[in-house]
């Protein structure tokens, strides 16, 4: 089995491949973790990325049923898994944060709230304007609503956690193993594929793709159904205690309800962690240093408190969005896959990745995501190449304005 990419998807997948008898060979173009895997805010949130209301009105009762479970399940994946295989990052059910920058927004909570209780049996506590001071040293937001289940952690160390354990239950992995061509070849009467890597030929039967927001030429139909775009995140010097939980005081994993969004939390050494799609366009060295410099006054405007404070880190990654904001899995042109998290990738990577490597196995099990429609670009106007980035840019930013 050939495993492309180390992030949470491929090595979660690898991991369990091994453990249920398979050979797993993990091509990473990199090093471990090279991609958002190492690079995200550590939020291991439930839920999807779209709100329940048009997951039901597009999948349906069930099926959207299935997901959200999948979505709870997913955090009691990766907390098991850190626990099995001790991983030491920091792993922490802190609950996580929604708050509304307009009053829609904090009304709509209430309707969200009864519906997921209604429909999933799951609770979510709304948290109105004149208590938000109890979660959030912020006046700017109109309400918020809690979700307790929702956990935090490094994800850098998890991720190498995640190589550990996957090496110990026997997966290979080779770093700098660019995949740059995937080709049917038959071996011995057996069919298969021929992998050509930076590195080397390797032979598997079967391939699986976690390359999310890095796919790239060697899977072109894949590359289609992707969007990159890219997210930034700085983090300020260590804030005195007191100023910490004065800004989150019971350390949620937080973000706003506008398309367009900011993503915050405190670092278990007390830094604010404050990220967003400042730049819509994959990072580089420029679009890194201007997202800095929004990012900043992002996080003023949310906290005046931290007006002198210093950000000592900035950094950017890449997040794969489908065009129906979906998580998809499956299978496409004989090749498995897992992508699509939508910046909701932690959890679901982690537990995507488990999923996969249990079908590829031949382990019936409870994939709500396959079998979905996956569309590409309207009219097929994408060939991997996201021109209409700026636009799509300027279009959220319009809708947060009139939404
Ligand atoms: C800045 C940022 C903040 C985020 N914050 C959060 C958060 O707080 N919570 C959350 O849930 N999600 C968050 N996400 C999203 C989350 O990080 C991702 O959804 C998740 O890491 C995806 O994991 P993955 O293994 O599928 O992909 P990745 O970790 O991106 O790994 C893909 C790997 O594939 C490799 N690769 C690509 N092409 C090839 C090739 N041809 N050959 C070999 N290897 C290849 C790449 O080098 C890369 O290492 C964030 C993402 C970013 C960028």
């Amino acid at each position: 089995m050939a495993v492309i990419g180390a992030g949470f998807t491929g090595l979660s997948a690898a991991r369990t491949l091994c453990h249920l008898g398979a050979n797993a060979a993990v091509l990473e173009a990199e090093t471990i973790g090279w991609g958002a895997s190492s690079r995200n805010g550590g939020m291991v949130l439930t839920g999807l990325k779209l709100g329940v209301n048009k997951l039901i009105s597009r999948y349906g009762r069930e099926r959207t049923q299935r997901m959200y479970a999948a979505s709870l399940a997913s955090i009691d994946c990766v907390e098991q898994l850190v626990r099995e295989e001790n991983i030491d990052c920091d792993f922490l059910r802190c609950g996580h944060l929604e708050v509304a920058c307009k009053q829609k927004h904090f009304d709509d909570y209430a309707r969200q709230a009864e519906v997921i209780a209604r429909e999933f049996n799951h609770r979510l506590r709304i948290v109105p304007r004149h208590e938000l001071q109890t979660e959030i040293g912020s006046s700017i937001y109109y309400g918020s609503m809690v979700d307790e289940m929702s956990a935090g952690l490094n994800p850098a160390r998890y991720v190498a956690g995640l190589a550990r354990a996957a090496v110990k239950a026997g997966a290979l992995i080779f770093e700098n193993a660019r995949v740059e061509k995937i080709e049917r070849e038959a071996r011995q009467g057996a069919q298969g594929w021929r992998v050509r890597t930076s590195r080397g030929i390797v032979w598997a039967r079967d391939v699986f793709i976690g390359t999310s927001g890095y796919t790239g030429s060697a899977t072109p139909a894949l590359r289609k159904k992707i969007i990159p775009i890219g997210s930034y995140i700085i983090t300020t010097e260590v804030l005195p205690e007191a100023l910490a939980r004065e800004l989150s005081p019971r350390n949620r994993m937080i973000y706003d309800s506008k398309n367009y969004l900011y993503y915050y939390r405190l670092t278990p050494d007390h830094r604010m962690l404050f990220g967003g799609r400042a730049a819509f366009f994959p990072e580089t060295e420029n679009s890194i240093r201007k997202s800095g410099e929004i990012l900043r006054r992002g996080m003023i405007d949310v906290y005046p408190q931290l007006r002198k404070t210093k950000v000592e880190y900035v950094w950017g990654g890449t997040l794969d969005f489908a065009f129906d904001i979906m998580p998809h899995a499956g299978q496409l042109d004989g090749i498995y896959y897992a992508v699509g998290y939508a910046g909701h990738g932690v959890a679901m990577a982690t537990w995507q990745g488990e999923k996969m490597g249990e079908m590829i196995a031949g382990e019936k099990r409870e994939n709500p995501f396959v079998g979905i429609p996956f569309p590409g670009a309207p009219l097929g106007l994408y060939n991997g190449q996201p021109w209409f980035l700026p636009f799509a840019g300027a279009w959220y930013k319009f809708l947060d304005w009139v939404s």
